[in-house]
C-alpha cells in the first residue's frame, strides 16, 4: 500500500534566498497536509548523521557542510501515495534535469544546492522525520 507522509526540508540555499513561503505554498496547492514543521539549524554533527547513509561518497563532506551552513524548514508531509508524489513535485537531485515547474527547475541552484529534500522510500520518510520531531510535535 503506498504510504501516507513522507518528510522535507527547505535546505539553506533557499531558505537565505528567500524562498519559503514560495515553496510552502506549492507544496500546499499539490495537496499536502502540513502535519509538523519547523526552522531550525543543522549541526555539522547532525546534518552528517542526517546524510549518513551517503558517507562513502565523495561529496559527503560538501553536503554536510552545505546542510550545516543555515536554517533549514523541516517539515512532515502527508497525502495519498506522498513520498512518490513529492519527488515527482521536487523534480530530479540535478536541477539542469528537473521538469519544468518542479520545485528544484524553479529554485535549485546546483546538484549539490538544490533547494529541497525528499523522503525516497516509506521506511525513510518515518526514520527522517522521527530523527526531526517528537510525537507530540506531529499533528
Ligand atoms: P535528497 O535526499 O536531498 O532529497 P536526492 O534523493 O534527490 O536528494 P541523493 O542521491 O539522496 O539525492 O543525494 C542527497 C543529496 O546529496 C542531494 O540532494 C544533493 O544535495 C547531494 N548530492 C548528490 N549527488 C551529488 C553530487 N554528485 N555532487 C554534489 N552533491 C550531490
Ligand atoms: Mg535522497
Amino acid at each position: 500500500m503506498a504510504g501516507n507522509r513522507t518528510f522535507t526540508m527547505i535546505k539553506p540555499d533557499a531558505v537565505a534566498a528567500g524562498h519559503i513561503g514560495a515553496i510552502l505554498a506549492q507544496i500546499n496547492k499539490a495537496g499536502f497536509r502540513i502535519v509538523a514543521m519547523k526552522l531550525t539549524h543543522l549541526s555539522a554533527q547532525k546534518a552528517g548523521e542526517f546524510y549518513a547513509v551517503h558517507k562513502e561518497r565523495p561529496f559527503y563532506g560538501e553536503l554536510v557542510e552545505f546542510m550545516s551552513s543555515g536554517p533549514i524548514v523541516a517539515a512532515i508531509l502527508e497525502k495519498d501515495n506522498a513520498v512518490a508524489d513529492f519527488r515527482t513535485l521536487i523534480g530530479a537531485t540535478n536541477p539542469a534535469n528537473a521538469e519544468p515547474g518542479t520545485i528544484r527547475a524553479l529554485y535549485a541552484k546546483s546538484m549539490g544546492e538544490n533547494a529541497v529534500h525528499g523522503s525516497d522510500s516509506d521506511e525513510n520518510a518515518a526514520i527522517e522525520g522521527d530523527f526531526h520531531f517528537a510525537g507530540v510535535e506531529m499533528f
